[in-house]
């Protein structure tokens, strides 16, 4: 039997993590992304149970740890910033992981640890795919014509190819009613390494500071749209306006 083929497409953490397995297994291995180029960005994400058992296995947990954001742990302050509560980063699954980075941070480790013979493609989508006894047979919207045994379709939440793959109602999408704006602010010299929490009682509940790794903090807000002036404070420090329009009601 040939080398098998498997197309993955979405080039973030789930796509290139199946990327450096099915390589390592002997696949031939084509990852296919819609932004132009590898997509840095993104803000804290903690790698928890099996993702670190994952990473072990990989040889990256050296790598990652190494990249750690420095967060100590979550404190909620009250209206005048008095801390009322306090969740300290204690080991692997603490309130802040043992192994808390940046999101293009850790896609970063896994893109650069790719075992050589990866092919990327940037910048191109899957349009059509027809299964035949002889596999799979792939057209994307600049015209490249695939053919491989496996598709792995790692698009994240919003995915077009697995709504297109799957019929109507195999997969359901569940609305928690949680929406979260993120966005990035200088830090200032009052700032610590813990992510401070507004408490419910305080003037703007969910506004959330964050540091990493001393190089910046974020500003996070659940329902932005409820409080006109957090509102108004993302826009000003992010500048995301059609974003922030995007994610009203
Ligand atoms: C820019 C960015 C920032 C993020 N920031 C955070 C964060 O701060 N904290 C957090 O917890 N999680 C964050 N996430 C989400 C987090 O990465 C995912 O929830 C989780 O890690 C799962 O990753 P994933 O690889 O399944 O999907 P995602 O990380 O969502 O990646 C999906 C990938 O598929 C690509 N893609 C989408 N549609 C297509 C298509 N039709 N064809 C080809 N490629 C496509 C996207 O460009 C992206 O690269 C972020 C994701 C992105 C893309």
């Amino acid at each position: 039997m040939g080398e098998r083929r498997v197309v993955v497409s979405g080039a973030s953490i789930a796509g290139l993590s199946v990327a450096f397995w099915m390589r390592r297994l002997g696949w031939q291995v084509t990852v296919i992304e819609r932004a132009p180029a590898f997509r840095d960005g993104g803000q804290n994400v903690d790698v928890r149970g099996v993702a670190r058992e994952v990473l072990d296995r990989m040889g990256l947990f050296e790598a990652v740890r190494s990249q750690n954001t420095t967060e100590t742990g979550t404190v909620f302050v009250d209206a005048d910033g008095r801390v009322t509560a306090e969740l300290p980063s204690d080991g692997p699954d603490g309130a802040t992981a043992e192994l808390e980075v940046l999101r293009g941070d850790l896609a970063r480790t896994i893109h650069d640890h790719l075992p050589p013979g990866v092919d990327s493609v940037h910048g191109d989508t899957i349009e059509t795919v027809t299964e035949s006894a002889e596999g799979l047979r792939i057209v994307t919207s600049a015209g490249r014509q695939m053919h491989c045994d496996l598709l792995v379709v790692a698009e994240g939440v919003r995915s077009a190819t697995r709504d297109r793959v799957f019929v109507s109602g195999e997969v359901s999408r569940t609305d928690l009613d949680v929406t979260m704006v993120f966005g990035t602010i200088p830090r200032t010299d009052n700032d610590d390494n813990q992510w401070g929490r507004g408490a419910p009682d305080g003037p703007h509940p969910d506004i959330l500071t964050d540091i990493a790794a001393g190089r910046r903090r974020n500003l996070t807000a659940d329902r932005p749209w409820a409080d006109p002036v957090l509102e108004q404070l993302i826009t000003a420090a992010t500048r995301p306006e059609p974003h922030t329009r995007s994610y009203r009601g």
